[in-house]
Formats: structure tokens, sequence, C-alpha cells
């Protein structure tokens, strides 16, 4: 253990504790069991989808999404450039193309505008489009009143990547819900987490079996072992996800908890020039992380100096995600850009968030930015 305080740490208790226990005792330790079709069962009906996949990672649940729409080689998929390499990652394994697009300045989702232009140009050159994955940035969904109509005349299927975004809604709709597919994880750093695990949830039935087939090693129900295709091995553990429907229970106050914590940024950092959270106005975020932007012209301090100032205070922080254009990785890739992401990864910084926070740890990450804040602006924010 370090006594750094960290950006988003896993929020656990005695409920997961007797969850995890009980399904070690019930025996259903061999990987599937009645916790995983309970916990598939709650968290679709959470998100308001007809089905659900529970997977080992969110970046499975992509990879899933993208085969079930029977994405491969030859297709291109539209990716935002501000997102965690998985998204792009899950296109590759398919050996279908990511072609990268710029965000919203302002929120960080990905340029509705954009998309539009790049449907258009990718279809007069003949491109065939496999799918859309716009990812609902740091718990904030994208635009998706904007973006459904568009994909949907353009004939091209929506894959949401709702990693981030369990428990956020869009004009009072769930996160997850609003492509043919969505994808969940529950990675160690997310709103909750069953240490590692995802999900994939929809109202395509036919499209989830598939999936359910083959994370499964697309084993054919049969006793001795037949398979007609090559499948994966990506199906949850019933153990975890025993620890998933504890953390379900909880999400709400975990979700409450990220929220109130981001109302303590905002007044703090409200009367500060040159210093905005980013995707501030959004009411249906779940508040996964929460970044503020320094524009230095403004506000005299850089994003870096106050990482370093917190860091020096073992207060953790990091940058916005990295766009994927400029990653080594994914060198060469097309993209269309504005330059609004490689701002954001330039000005952004995302703030210690997690629902684990306790008031000390919390009380003294606003102390520490308060002191830097009085230190480099005068303004004595709090
Ligand atoms: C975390 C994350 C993923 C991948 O989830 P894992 O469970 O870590 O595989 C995918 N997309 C985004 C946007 C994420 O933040």
């Amino acid at each position: 253990m370090t006594d750094t305080i960290l950006l988003s740490s896993p929020d656990i208790g005695p409920l997961e504790e007797s969850y995890l226990i009980a399904a070690l005792r019930s025996g259903w330790v061999a990987p599937v069991g009645p916790d995983l079709d309970a916990f598939e069962r709650e968290v679709a009906a959470r998100v308001g989808t007809r089905s659900a996949v529970a997977v080992s990672s969110g970046t499975a649940a992509l990879h899933l999404a993208l085969l079930g729409l029977g994405v491969g080689p030859g297709d291109v998929v539209l990716v935002p450039t501000l997102t965690f390499v998985a998204t792009a990652n899950a296109v590759r394994y398919t050996r279908a193309r990511p072609v990268f697009v710029d965000c919203d300045p302002r929120t960080g989702n990905i340029d509705v505008a954009l998309v539009a232009e790049l449907l258009h140009d990718l279809r007069s050159r003949g491109e065939r489009i496999g799918a859309v994955i716009p990812v609902d940035m740091f718990g904030s969904c994208a635009d998706y009143t904007a973006l459904l109509p568009i994909c949907a005349a353009a004939g091209v299927p929506v894959i949401e990547d709702a990693a981030e975004a369990l428990g956020a809604t869009h004009l009072g709709r769930p996160a997850g819900s609003f492509g043919r597919v969505g994808a969940l994880s529950f990675n160690g750093n997310k709103i909750m987490t069953t240490s590692g695990g995802g999900m994939l949830v929809g109202d395509d039935l036919t499209l989830l079996d598939r999936a359910r087939h083959l994370s499964t090693q697309a084993r054919e129900p049969v006793p001795h072992y037949e398979h007609l295709e090559t499948g994966y091995n990506y199906r949850l553990s019933n153990l975890l996800a025993a620890l998933g429907r504890a953390q379900l229970i909880r999400l709400d106050g975990m979700i409450d908890r990220r929220r109130r914590l981001r109302d303590r940024y905002a007044k703090l950092f409200a009367p500060v020039p040159g210093a905005d959270l980013v995707g501030a106005e959004d009411t249906g975020s779940n508040c996964w992380l929460t970044s503020i932007r320094v524009d230095p012209r403004r506000s005299g301090w850089t994003a870096a100096d106050l990482a370093a100032h917190l860091a020096a205070r073992h207060i953790e922080t990091r940058p916005v995600w990295k766009p994927m254009h400029l990653q080594p990785a994914y060198a060469d890739t097309e993209s269309r850009l504005t330059g609004a992401a490689e701002r954001l990864y330039a000005e952004g910084l995302t703030l210690p968030s997690g629902s684990a926070l306790t008031e000390p740890q919390v009380t003294a990450v606003l102390s520490a930015i308060d002191e830097f804040l009085v230190a480099r602006t005068g303004v004595p924010a709090a």
C-alpha cells in the first residue's frame, strides 16, 4: 500500500466481501453460475436493454461487438482520437482499420460534424464502413441526439463504448443503451469494478447470443467439444460476477460521492480565470473522472504546474488521454482532426475522483489545490 492519494481506486467494502464469500461457498467457482446470470440480468435492467453478456474485460466486449456486427478485414471503423487505446485496439483485432475523429473542444466527446463529413467522404471513396464507436468520455455521454440520426441515415451501426459511463444518462436515457450494442468495463479504476471484467449490452438478441457463443471458444452445445469456427476465452467468471452484483447495488451511492466531489472542485475553480471543468454542464454524467482544462494565457500557470505541485504532496493526477493519432502504435492511421484533442491533451488535468477517497483525503487534495491557487493567482479560492 502507498499513502499516495490516487485518481480512482476500487471502492470495496463488506457488501462485496459477503457476496464474494457467498459465491465461493456456493461451489459455483467453475466459470459460469447463478451470479453470472443474475449479474447480466441486473446490468441489463439498469441500462435498460433486453440482454447482456458478461465478459472478461471492456476490451473483449468491444472486440465481440465488432465481430457480432461482422466487422472484419477491409472495413473502416470510426473511433474518437481522444480515448483509451482499447477502443482502437479492438478494431485492429478484427483487422479492420480505425479512422480517428477529433473531439468537441468543450466535452471531449466525438465531434459529430466531423463524423458526418467523414461518413460522406469515406463512402464516396468506396470504403466499407463497419461501425462508428463513440466513447462516453470520462462518464459523460456523447451527443447521441445529433449522432444517432447521422449514423442511421448512413446505414452505419453504432457501438457505444460506455466503458467509463455506467450510470450516466443522456436526456434521461442510460449510457450503454444508445448503439446497436454497448460495451461496459468493470476494470479496477472504473466507476464500479469486478477487479477486471466487462459487459456487452443491447436489444439485438441474435447479436448478443453470437457474442456469448464466441466468448466461450465457440463451443457447440454438444458433449464432445465441437467447434465450427475460432472463438475466444472471454467469459466473466461467476465469482467476479458476484463481486459485480454487490458493486451494482452500491453504484448510485458511489456515483453520488463522485458527483459531490466534482461539485467541490467546481466551487474551488469557479473564481479562477483560465481553469474550467471539462464537460461541467452535463448533468447526466456519472462523474467518473473530473478534469480541468487550463488555458495558461488566462491563468498564468499550466496544468503541468499544478500536477507537479500535487505530485510533491503525493497526490496523483493524470493528463487526459493522449490522443490515438499521436500514439506510435497508431502512426500513419487516417485521422480527421481539428486540433481539439491535442489542445485538451496539452491543457487538461484529471484530478483524484474516486468514490473511495476519505474525507481527510479529499480535504488534503482541496487544500493542496487551494494553496497552489493562492500562490499562483492570489485568488483565495476556498
Ligand atoms: C477502460 C476502457 C476500456 C477498456 O476496458 P477494460 O475493461 O480495461 O478492457 C475501453 N474503452 C474505454 C474508453 C475505457 O476507458
